[in-house]
């Protein structure tokens, strides 16, 4: 049962309808559905793609509906990272950066309110040459954050850790910011029926406050005509063209339009005072769940920043020796020593990154490859499940039951003779390593991320 007073207060919002909108809060019905991994998987006939029955979310290239729901724990694809698990009305920020950018894919962005990763793993695929910074200021919340972006794998994310008011610093440097603000949350109570037990109009209140706040820390790290993307999963009005007229009062920008088509469902919506474009999504007329997104172009010019690079150390000659004799990287790769271990980022983002390690504190940057101990080579996990090409290396194709009891980090036998790290995958994808030794196998998946269901 939806609360009456959250119903009396979204009574005006734009599209509502109120008796559909309590009748398929009442069904309860789960939509299911998938963004799968473009580095991973290379298209749903893959054989990765293991779900034969899903259908097209028709605003996301890469997003399927799944027709029942999984466990998701019990697939290991799930963890090499070829999916992720993402609601599908918030993959209308595909549509949005499609309209907006077309072909043009290496954008420096920042995803400003990133756990647990869904818009950022959207976005690295989206920006394929781009650079993606994906930051939560919430500490544990930033760690669920490093782990899955860790198994998507793409090399052009960095996870942060900061206060958005951090980035103030960083005038005039993101192409565009993404904000996908913590909100009251309404747009979830057909998946989480108790949150609609702890909505009040105060909390929607509090709400507003602190998403302006952030669009105030960092809008002066957009650059002009650089794009502001605003989402929440709130139908309340408060949260969503009341911030797009504050936006408009505030700031010099101009609001975006984005075509959509009538079957999808979706709601156009605008604010008063300014007309500001906006797109809500409804559960009675989409296929997903309740969410409001918008865009603006800055208009106005801001002063160029003054930002100082920070030393980054580059790997000794003898540390490259061992890792060209592991492996080999590509070209369009640079990589870089943090404490001891060897990192690679894409090239052309490097002196960025220099920028950005002066200012933030940087949980991941790019891919960790591993460490160099002695002649050897250690690999890194980030590295197992990486998008980065491991042609040379030995590997080893597990069954789905060695694999699931690979990443609980139970024992399991492998006919396999050759000494030494392989790589252990399934359907093809890396999943972590092994250490096979005379009479022992070593399991590296990481023991925090282990999976505890049988
Ligand atoms: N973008 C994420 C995704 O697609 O997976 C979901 C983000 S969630 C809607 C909002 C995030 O904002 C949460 O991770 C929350 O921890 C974070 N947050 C909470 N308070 C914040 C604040 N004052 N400033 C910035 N972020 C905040």
């Amino acid at each position: 049962m939806l609360p009456a007073n959250f119903l009396q207060s979204i009574q005006e919002a734009n599209g509502l309808n109120i008796e559909s909108f309590k009748a398929v809060h009442e069904l309860a019905e789960q939509v299911t559905s998938i963004r799968i991994n473009p580095k991973k998987i290379v298209q749903p006939q893959h054989p990765n793609f293991n779900f034969p029955s899903s259908t097209p979310v028709p605003w996301c290239k890469y997003g399927y509906y799944l027709q029942e729901r999984p466990s998701f724990t019990l697939d290991p694809n799930f963890h090499a990272g070829t999916y992720y698990v993402q609601e599908a009305s918030s993959m209308f920020l595909w549509h949005m950066l499609q309209h907006i950018y077309g072909s043009d894919t290496s954008k420096k962005v920042l995803d400003v309110c990133a756990a647990p990763g869904g818009k950022s793993t959207l976005l690295s695929s989206f920006f394929t040459d781009g650079l993606v910074i994906s930051n939560e200021v919430i500490k544990a919340r930033a760690a669920v954050l490093v782990e899955n972006i860790t198994k998507w794998g793409a090399d052009n994310l960095v996870v942060t850790n900061n206060d958005p008011k951090d980035f103030a610093v960083l005038e005039n440097f993101f192409d565009a910011i993404v904000i996908d603000a913590p909100c009251s949350g309404s747009g979830m109570f057909r998946k989480d029926t108790t949150a609609a037990l702890e909505w009040s109009l105060n909390n929607v209140a509090l709400c507003s406050q602190r998403q302006q706040r952030i669009i105030a820390d960092v809008f002066g790290s957009l650059k002009e005509n650089g794009t502001l993307i605003y989402s929440t999963c709130s139908y309340s009005v408060e949260e969503n063209e009341v911030i797009l007229d504050w936006i408009m009062d505030n700031f010099s920008v101009e609001t975006i339009s984005i075509p959509i088509e009538h079957k999808w469902g979706i709601v156009a919506t605008n604010s008063n005072k300014h007309t500001a474009f906006g797109y809500r999504f409804y559960p009675d007329k989409v296929k997903g769940e309740g969410f409001f997104i918008a865009a603006f172009k800055k208009t106005g010019a801001t002063l160029e920043p003054r930002l100082k690079e920070q030393a980054i150390a580059s790997p000794t000659k003898s540390d490259l020796l061992v890792v060209e004799n592991f492996m080999q990287m590509p070209i369009s790769t640079q990589l870089f020593k943090h404490n001891t271990q060897i990192r690679a980022i894409p090239i052309n983002w490097m002196k960025d990154l220099k920028l950005l390690a002066n200012y933030l504190y940087i949980k991941k940057a790019g891919i960790c490859l591993g460490e160099v101990k002695g002649k050897d080579f250690v690999p890194n996990h980030e590295l197992a499940v990486s998008s980065i090409s491991l042609s040379n290396i030995a590997t080893i194709e597990l069954t789905k039951e060695q694999a699931l009891q690979y990443l609980r980090r139970k024992e399991f036998l492998i006919d396999y003779d050759q000494k030494g790290w392989v790589l252990a995958k399934y359907d093809g994808v890396g999943i972590g390593w092994l250490k096979v030794l005379p009479n022992r196998l070593n399991n590296y998946y990481p023991q925090e991320w282990r999976i505890l269901k049988e």
